[in-house]
């Protein structure tokens, strides 16, 4: 249960769509209509998971493009206008069906139609543990991603990990990027489970299910704490100055956002001195991280990045240092600093 903002639960199991029929059933009744806002892949792979739980109500599903791209301006007012012409009022309820852009998107629509209607997210990817929890939505503008957006809390979330296995490895890579995350700010046992992990799909239910359990209770604790990101809810942002920083030299889409996470959060670990990266590295490369990005990149390529951050304050660079797991503390840190700890990772991994 999330309690920031307007409470919510997050229900996580293996058959959990059964809640539409029972504990949501008078939420689902109340409403005129249902529109299932769906990112276009997973609606063709599990749309005919999600439908029978819905059969006795009036169910419109609008496709939105996959992934990122779901996050546009063009789309917001696509979804919009859908809910216009079918008639849609401030008793409809809007799921969103899809990995963390669909959420963000449908979420932010969620929040704006007639200046607000119910929502319920249903998230498919791993990542989505994460950003299902926070009530931030957002859709991209043309100078920064998330720039356009609102906290707008979902009636609640119904997380069904079988709609994972369809998830490419790229995807995995994603979402466990955010649970070892997790795990580096709040648990040294934790973490060092998730570094004795062999192969991700290849973990039962259960495990899955306790790691992804763990991720949202620490996403929830920090966020009850913080709901509007003055405090603790930075420290979240481990790994996410250098990330954010990759992912907009290299283009979204081109690098996965997790995978530049964990990216950022070895160059973190090589800042605060943690003796923990080595160990990390190997987990990285044993599981396909693209650690040659950092090579080929400079850090005067990035800098500027890093320097927009909106974190940032006054061109400084900021980092959520990790001298201790567990410890997450923000720092600003000098720039030749910076750069010098870069180009020392840089030749440890090259
Ligand atoms: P995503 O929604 O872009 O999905 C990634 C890809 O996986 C897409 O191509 C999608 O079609 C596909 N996919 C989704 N579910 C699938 C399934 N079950 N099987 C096969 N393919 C599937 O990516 P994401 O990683 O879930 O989310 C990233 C987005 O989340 C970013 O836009 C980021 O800004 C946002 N985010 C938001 C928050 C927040 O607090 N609101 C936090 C973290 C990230
Ligand atoms: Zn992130």
């Amino acid at each position: 249960r999330v309690e920031a903002g307007r409470p919510y639960s997050v229900h996580i199991g293996t058959d959990v769509f059964g809640l539409f029929n029972s504990e949501y059933k008078e939420l689902l009744d109340s409403a005129d209509r249902i529109v299932v806002i769906a990112d276009e892949k997973v609606a063709s792979l599990h749309l005919g998971h999600l439908l029978p739980y819905l059969k006795s109500y009036k169910v419109d599903v609008f496709n939105v493009p996959s992934g990122e791209q779901a996050k546009s301006i063009e789309t917001f007012m696509d979804c919009h206008s859908f809910l216009l012409a079918a008639g849609c009022s401030r008793k409809t309820l809007i799921l969103a069906f899809g990995g963390g852009a669909t959420g963000d998107l449908a979420g932010f629509v969620a929040s704006t139609f007639m200046r607000g209607i119910p929502y319920i997210q249903v998230p498919t990817t791993i990542l989505a543990h994460d950003s299902a929890v926070g009530g931030k939505t957002a859709i991209n503008h043309a100078l920064g991603k998330n720039m356009i957006g609102t906290f707008y809390q979902p009636e609640a979330v119904l997380y069904d990990i079988q709609l994972l296995k369809t998830l490419p490895d790229h995807e995995w890579r994603s979402g466990m990027a955010e649970v070892i995350k997790h795990a580096f700010i709040s648990n040294e046992q934790w973490l060092d489970e998730l570094l004795a992990v062999e192969s991700f799909q290849a973990m039962s239910d259960p495990e899955l299910m306790g790691h992804l359990e763990k991720g949202i209770a620490v996403k929830a604790a920090i966020v009850e704490e913080d709901e509007f990101e003055n405090g603790m809810r930075k420290f979240l942002n481990f790994g996410h100055t250098l990330a954010h920083a990759l992912e907009a030299h290299l283009g979204y889409g081109n690098i996965t956002h997790g995978e530049a996470v964990v990216l950022g959060m070895a160059y973190a670990l090589h800042l605060s001195s943690n003796d923990r990266l080595n160990p990390f590295l190997e987990w990285g490369y044993h599981h396909g991280y693209p650690f040659e990005k950092v090579v080929e990149i400079s850090f005067g390529e990035l800098l500027p990045y890093m320097k927009k951050d909106k974190k940032a304050s006054k061109g400084d660079l900021n980092f959520v240092m990790l001298r201790q797991i567990a410890q997450p503390q923000m720092e600003k840190i000098e720039e030749q600093a910076a750069a010098n700890s870069y180009e020392e990772l840089r030749l440890k991994i090259g």
